[in-house]
């Protein structure tokens, strides 16, 4: 595509020098983990195909098994526990866990399904979530405010992980965002972001919740990127579990969002051949949650995208290549674009 992204092609992490927080996986017989890695994709493909070309279903997708060696009981996300590059030890400590906040942004206040495009998602409203935001490091007492999230309190929001070489989540989900909304744009769909850098810090993890339901939304996704540790590697979508308590209702939501979730875990797959997770879903690249405040309180079809592991060398060269953050934004946009029905 001609477009052009907001960051350049080359940012090559330099100074890679495998340091990993975690214990490795590393599997010993590579001959085993070459087949495995075929397999994985291509159960999981045929699937999500099926999935794509036969429409909604309630059945669970297969189970894959989990390489030799490797534990199929999916472990909790990383992304809230990475240590960060950040400016201040305090900030850098804090997980990535997702809250919200009060505070009106731009795209809260503004009307609810307004014009959109010409295209085949003319008249629907994508709000894309760019997880975290690159000021956080800056505003330590502002995002570890606690918010209700229905269930539970959580922080206000975090600052998110980066790659070993500094490049942060902030940054790639940002990115990533932007090449979205220029290709369901491109589709027609009227599109609106959390944050587009145009706040320091935030908004609280209610707050996005907030955005998304103002707004009408027709779907909205939550892009991330986790920070668990060297040879842990892979996407996952995280669907909302159903949570009714305090403000949040998430049962009206549970099954659309889990269709759009099948969805954009497919597209993904195809555009980018990044392999499902191989240490959070049993293969499958879908997880369940009722600790994100994003989707507790969301009331129209979400979920969050945990694009790779930056802290794994292997995925944090693709998601430092801005041609292949390219490539999960179409994959991405094409889920959606596929949930719409466009
Ligand atoms: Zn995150």
């Amino acid at each position: 595509m001609s477009y052009v992204g907001p960051e350049p092609d080359g940012f090559d992490p330099d100074g890679w020098d495998g340091r990993g927080g975690a214990p490795s996986r590393r599997f010993g017989g590579r001959p085993v983990l070459v087949t495995f890695a075929a397999l994985v994709p291509t159960a999981l493909a045929a699937w999500l195909v099926w999935q794509v070309v036969s429409g909604p279903a309630d059945s669970e997708p297969p189970k894959v098994l989990p390489a030799p060696g490797q534990s199929s009981t999916a472990s909790p996300s990383q992304d809230a526990k990475a240590s960060s590059p950040a400016p201040s030890k305090s900030e850098a400590s804090k997980s990535a866990r997702e809250s919200a906040s009060p505070s009106k942004s731009k795209a809260a206040k503004a009307p609810a399904k307004p014009a959109g495009g010409s295209g085949p998602l003319k008249g629907k409203v994508v709000v894309i979530d760019p997880g975290h935001n690159p000021g956080n490091f800056q505003h330590a007492t502002e995002i570890n405010r606690s918010v209700n999230v229905g269930n539970g309190k959580k922080e206000c929001d975090t600052t998110g992980t980066s790659t070993n070489a500094g490049y942060t989540e902030a940054r790639f989900t940002l990115d990533v965002a932007k090449r979205m909304r220029a290709v369901l744009e491109q589709q027609g769909a009227t599109v609106r972001l959390t944050q587009n850098g145009d706040r320091s810090w935030g908004p609280c993890v209610d707050e996005r919740a907030h955005i998304g339901n103002t707004a009408k939304a027709d779907a909205v996704v939550s892009v991330h990127a986790d920070g668990s540790g060297e040879g842990n590697r892979g996407f996952h979508v995280i669907l909302p579990a159903s949570v009714h308590a305090g403000a949040a209702d998430t049962t009206p939501i549970v099954k659309p969002s889990r269709d759009l979730g099948e969805r954009i875990a497919g597209n993904y797959l195809k555009a980018t051949g990044q392999a499902p997770s191989n240490y959070i879903g049993g293969g499958t690249g879908l997880d369940t949650r009722s600790d994100l405040g994003g989707l507790n309180l969301s009331r129209v079809p979400k979920v969050f995208i945990e694009c790779g592991n930056m802290r794994d060398s292997q995925d944090s060269e693709r998601l430092t290549s801005g041609a292949w953050r390219q490539k999960a934004a179409q994959g991405i946009s094409e889920g959606i674009v596929s949930f719409l029905g466009g």
